[in-house]
């Protein structure tokens, strides 16, 4: 079994839980804690990717879980350069930040480009909706600043993508906030739905017939701008519908494995301390007695190798490809879906080898049968 992990596509490494905002729906724990990971943990990271042979040819390090630019800048330059020193020539590294863009200035901006960093900014739309929920340590508005960091991007021909989290509230405006991204000049807008996930134990939304006629009223709303739009905003959502509809097969899933959430080791996420798991990225500092916080291993004290050897590892898989075929066997969405994110289940089913889900339903089910309706009209 163990000869199937791997590679490695996603690294998440948490530079620090620390966040310098308050959002009411995050659902990472620890977000006051400034403690920052150390270049020996980083290095035991690179060295154990590279002796478990895990390595493909690329990789991405997503620095995340807890606001990213909050540590000093130096603090990357150094890891930074231990990656690029480390990795293999024949693995081509990428690297994401998704950030709360109310610290960028000119020396991130810089470092940003310099590195050619991915770079994600949160909002939540114009500032009425944004500011519902992210608000600083004191409760006040954000929006101001997060403005003032996506100029600072502009100013420095930045390209962004852009996650807004829906709420009950947001269904009710997807004009609005069509409008907003469009102004802002995005690359691409991820809609997060409010996710019960964590220590975020309650959501917004719900899958009452009320609510799922706005859902359903908000992305045909969206939809129907793209259209009207020469240069649309790319709205990953039902763009991501789309292209599955059109591109492909509807075996795929049954015969070319499985998500890189539902396949161990495509996704590894590391905590300042060395302490690993995998599948969702969520999982990383979760309390959690069934499955020991989800905590695979330690790279400074076991390979990746060798924690795969372990009982706790081999529950988890099990209990997470029990929940793949049960999707694969119950719903007609499968094949575009493949089983969708274990966090979620785990966090709003209470099991792995659950199915459907508030998450799937909103950002998976919905969007193709959006855009399945569309297709089909538009046929002769
Ligand atoms: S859409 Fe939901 S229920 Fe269907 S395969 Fe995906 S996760 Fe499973």
């Amino acid at each position: 079994m163990t000869s199937n992990l791997g590679p490695v596509e996603l690294m998440v490494i948490q530079g620090s839980p620390f966040c310098n905002i308050n959002c009411k729906y995050c659902y990472l724990p620890d977000r006051l804690n400034k403690k920052k990971i150390s270049k020996d943990t980083v290095f035991k990271i690179i060295e154990r990717l590279v002796q478990d042979n895990l390595l493909g040819k690329e990789i991405s390090f997503i620095w995340h879980a807890g606001e990213p630019l909050a540590v000093p800048l130096g603090f990357y330059q150094d890891l930074f350069s231990i990656i690029s020193q480390c990795i293999p020539s024949s693995t081509q590294v990428h690297h994401h930040m998704q950030t709360n863009a109310t610290l960028l200035n000119d020396h991130w901006c810089t470092f940003i480009k310099e590195h050619d960093i991915k770079i994600g900014v949160s909002v939540d739309g114009p500032k009425e909706l944004n500011d519902l929920n992210r608000l600083t340590r004191s409760g006040k508005s954000t929006f101001t600043k997060v403005m003032n960091g996506i100029d600072h991007l502009k100013k420095h021909n930045i390209r962004f993508h852009t996650i807004a989290v829906i709420t009950q509230e947001a269904l009710s405006h997807p004009n609005q906030i069509y409008d907003f991204f469009k102004s802002i000049g995005v690359t691409k807008l991820g809609l997060n739905i409010e996710e019960i996930e964590g220590i975020n134990t309650t959501s917004s939304l719900s899958l009452d017939p009320a609510s799922m006629q706005l859902l359903t009223n908000f992305y045909e709303v969206l939809y129907a701008r793209q259209l009207d739009d020469n240069d649309p905003v790319i709205i990953r959502e039902l763009d991501d519908a789309k292209r599955k509809i059109l591109q492909i097969p509807l075996d795929y899933f049954s015969n070319h494995g499985i998500t890189q959430q539902n396949n161990p080791y495509q996704i590894i996420s590391v905590d300042i301390d060395g302490n690993f798991t995998s599948y969702s990225p969520e999982l990383l500092g979760q309390k959690d007695e069934q499955y020991q916080d989800f905590i695979l291993g330690n790279v400074h004290e076991e390979s990746f190798l060798d924690a795969a050897e372990k009982p706790l590892f081999k529950t988890l898989r099990d209990d997470i490809f029990r929940g793949i075929r049960n999707c694969e066997k119950s719903c007609p969405y499968f094949s575009f879906c493949g089983g969708g994110a274990p966090a979620n289940k785990y966090y709003e089913n209470g099991s792995f080898s659950s199915t459907e889900t508030l998450q799937c339903r909103y950002s998976i089910q919905t969007p193709l049968e959006i855009i399945t309706r569309r297709l089909e009209s538009a046929m002769p």
